[in-house]
C-alpha cells in the first residue's frame, strides 16, 4: 500500500473500530452492522483508496453524479452501492439499473415509478422506506403517520422492502428519533435500520442501526 493510501485505510480501521465498540457496549455482534462510506462530492481518486483498503459499500445522493462516477471506476471490484439521496420518479430507471440498494423511498408516485423500473430492469434492488422522523418541513420522507400505508404499497407492488431510513434534525440530540425510528420497524416486521452520519453513528449503533451512512468522517470535509 502506498503513504497516499494511509490515511484513508486509518480513517476506515478508526471507524470501523469505533462502530465495534459501540456494538459492543449494546450487546451487538460488529457484522450486523454495514458501514456505508458516502462519497458523494468525491472524485475516483479519493475513493479507490478506501475500496483498496477493502471498504465495499459506498453511498452516493444524487444518481446523475454516481451514474458519472462509478460505472466507469472500479466496478472490477465487489462494489455496493447504494443511493441514499432524494430520487425523482424520472430518474428511477437509471436507479434501479446502478445501485444495489435505494434508502430513499418516500412516496406512491416514486413506489410505481420504482416498482415499473424493476419489473422492466428484472432486477430488485434492496429498498428502505425513508421517514421524515423528525416531522420536519421540506425533508424528505414520509410522515410517520403514512408509514403503514406507504410500506403496504411499497410490498404489494413488489419492492424489496428490507428496513427503514431516516435523517434526524439538524442540531439537536439525535437518540430519540433514532429510538422512535427502531420502534417503528419493529412495529412492521423490518429487520433493516439505516440510521447515523459521521456525528453520531455510535449513538445509531448503540440503538440499533445496521446500516451507518458515514462520509466526513471517511473522506474529510465535502469542498
Ligand atoms: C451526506 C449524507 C450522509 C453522510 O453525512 P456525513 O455527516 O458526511 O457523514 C449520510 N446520509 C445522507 C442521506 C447524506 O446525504
Amino acid at each position: 500500500m502506498s503513504d497516499i493510501d494511509m490515511p484513508a485505510a486509518r480513517r476506515l480501521a478508526d471507524i470501523t473500530a469505533r462502530i465495534a465498540h459501540a456494538a459492543s457496549l449494546a450487546g451487538r455482534k460488529p457484522d450486523e452492522i454495514e458501514l456505508i462510506a458516502i462519497s458523494k462530492t468525491h472524485e475516483a481518486v479519493d475513493i479507490a483508496p478506501l475500496i483498496a483498503a477493502g471498504q465495499v459499500s459506498f453511498g452516493e445522493n444524487r444518481v446523475q453524479e454516481a451514474e458519472g462516477k462509478w460505472p466507469g471506476l472500479l466496478r472490477d471490484k465487489p462494489v455496493k452501492l447504494h443511493l441514499v439521496g432524494q430520487l425523482q420518479s424520472n430518474k428511477a430507471k437509471e436507479a434501479v439499473a446502478l445501485f444495489d440498494a435505494i434508502h430513499s423511498i418516500d412516496r406512491p408516485s416514486l413506489i410505481e415509478a420504482v416498482a415499473k423500473a424493476m419489473d422492466a430492469a428484472g432486477k430488485r434492488p434492496d429498498c428502505f422506506i425513508q421517514v421524515n422522523i423528525g416531522e420536519e418541513d421540506q425533508k424528505g420522507g414520509c410522515a410517520i403517520a403514512d408509514l403503514p400505508a406507504i410500506l403496504k404499497q411499497a410490498r404489494d407492488a413488489g419492492l424489496p422492502a428490507i428496513g427503514l431510513m431516516a435523517v434526524p434534525p439538524l442540531d439537536v440530540e439525535p437518540a430519540p428519533y433514532f429510538a422512535l425510528l427502531a420502534k417503528l420497524a419493529k412495529r412492521h416486521g423490518l429487520a433493516a435500520l439505516s440510521m447515523g452520519m459521521s456525528a453520531d453513528f455510535e449513538t445509531a449503533v448503540m440503538l440499533g442501526a445496521t446500516h451507518v451512512r458515514v462520509g466526513t468522517a471517511l473522506f474529510g470535509q465535502r469542498g
